[in-house]
């Protein structure tokens, strides 16, 4: 594929450093390690391109998916992590591709505004944000960056708005967060495109299939998440050269290529990666539901993302003003909160007094804790570590080098561009 035509395809993702072994495309049979979307799509689709190849996925739980998850509870609806996605034709590829494109909507135009609690008071994200940064400050710090291996805390600096970003993104403050990782084009990681980046994001915007979306804009399934890895559960369930094995543990790549008898280079990890300066971080995950009367003094929108480690949650998100299909009864509406462990002792009325400082004194419909997520860490250097590792097998998914969930659907297809 052309240079542009690859730009055109994976946008931003080419700057990623892609984690495979050459040998990998010549394998007779692949052992892929870990059942979550990165898995599921890496085996979806190196079958669909070698339909004569022998895929075998093996998952230590016993359900695929990973991290994606909904609950529900009558016309409640929740996930557990990923929501909903930010723009990128790989993913509208994918739901294409499943058969899904009826249940794909884009969010409600109402649902844009996204705050920051500042102090007491809620800062709407939007141009002016730059001049509460400082522009020339910002200036100055984006050059810096460029020299790559930064915080994002160097990228921005402004700690309460650098610090919002990163926890709402990876559960942890901003100087704990590889800059090169979370924001590649700001700091100019990795290739650059080989065209204006007016030119490339409009040939981009007329590859999408389904429909384009708009600025700023996310989209989401109906039924939540967990919608979009069932269909590539049934959809590898029926392919005949893939083998699915849940209820298994595999210690190691090596340890996957002797059980399966094939070589190191076959093996593609896509289970989170555990190294000495990685620590994970957790956070639970609540729903709550409210009366539209009892929170009608809550603007709609987005949600709410809260640095200040003195509230035990670090965001509040409007789950039923945010998606087309329906997420709370009639009459009600739906929040999610994010509670990183790193400021909350466990205690639950700690997060009920929260809830009723942050949205409502009014007793809710709704409260449930929905349970704990454990994510990975990328501290500074990161990804300037990660492009110059020697690697004994292939390394995808979050766990890797892209943490959003665009990241994983179009590293898949970039992976099975190589066969
Ligand atoms: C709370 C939360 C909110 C999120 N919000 C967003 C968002 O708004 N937007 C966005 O784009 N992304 C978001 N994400 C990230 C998104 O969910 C991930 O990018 C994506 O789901 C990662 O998929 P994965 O397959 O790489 O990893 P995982 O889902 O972690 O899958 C890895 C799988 O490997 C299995 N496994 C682990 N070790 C082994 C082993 N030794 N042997 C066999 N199997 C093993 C695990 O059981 C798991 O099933 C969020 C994540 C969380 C947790």
């Amino acid at each position: 594929m052309s240079d542009i035509a690859s730009w055109v395809q994976h946008g931003v993702e080419m700057r990623r450093p892609l984690l495979v072994k050459e040998k990998l495309s010549q394998s007779e049979k692949i052992v892929i390690v870990g059942g979550g979307l990165s898995g599921m799509c890496n085996a979806f689709r190196i079958a669909q391109k070698r339909p004569q190849m022998k895929i075998i996925l093996v998952e230590k739980s016993n359900r695929l998916g990973g991290v994606i998850s909904t609950w529900s509870d009558g016309e409640w609806i929740c996930d557990l992590a990923v929501n909903a996605t930010r723009a990128h034709p790989a993913f509208w590829r994918l739901v294409e591709d499943l058969g899904l494109s009826q249940h794909f909507k884009p969010s409600r135009k109402t649902a844009q505004s996204r705050w920051v609690l500042l102090g007491h008071k809620k800062h709407r994200l939007s141009a002016l944000t730059l001049f509460k940064i400082g522009p020339i400050r910002l200036l100055r710090a984006l050059r810096k960056a460029k020299r790559g291996g930064e915080s994002v805390a160097a990228l921005l600096p402004h700690k309460p708005i650098a610090d919002a970003l990163t926890l709402g993104i990876v559960n942890t403050t901003s100087e704990h967060v590889d800059a090169d990782f979370l924001m590649p084009s700001l700091t100019q990681f990795g290739p650059s495109p080989p065209l204006k980046r007016s030119s490339l994001k409009r040939r981009i915007n007329a590859s999408y299939p389904l429909f384009t979306p708009e600025k700023g804009s996310v989209a989401s399934l109906e039924g939540g998440m967990e919608s979009l890895t069932s269909a590539l559960h049934k959809q590898l369930k029926s392919m005949d050269n893939v083998t699915l094995i849940t209820g298994q543990m595999l210690e190691s790549p090596q340890a996957a290529a002797s059980q399966f008898d094939v070589p190191l280079e076959s093996v593609l990890w896509t289970a989170p990666v555990v190294e000495e300066n990685r620590t994970l971080t957790k956070l639970s995950v609540f729903a709550v539901g409210f009366r539209n009367e009892d929170v009608a003094h809550i603007k709609h929108g987005y949600g709410t993302l809260i640095p200040d480690s003195s509230h035990p949650m670090s965001g509040i998100l409007h789950e039923s003003d945010l998606h087309h299909s329906k997420r709370a009864p009639d009459g009600h509406r739906l929040f999610r909160i994010m509670v990183p462990h790193s400021r909350w002792d466990g205690d639950e009325r700690k997060i009920i007094d929260s809830i009723e400082t942050n949205l409502s004194r009014k007793k809710p419909s709704l409260f449930q804790n929905l349970g704990v997520q454990t994510i990975p860490s990328y501290p500074p250097g990161y990804m300037q570590e990660l492009s110059q590792k020697s690697i004994d097998c292939s390394y995808v998914g979050w766990g890797a080098s892209g943490v959003s969930i665009t990241h994983v659907v179009d590293e898949a297809e970039r992976v099975a561009e190589l066969f």
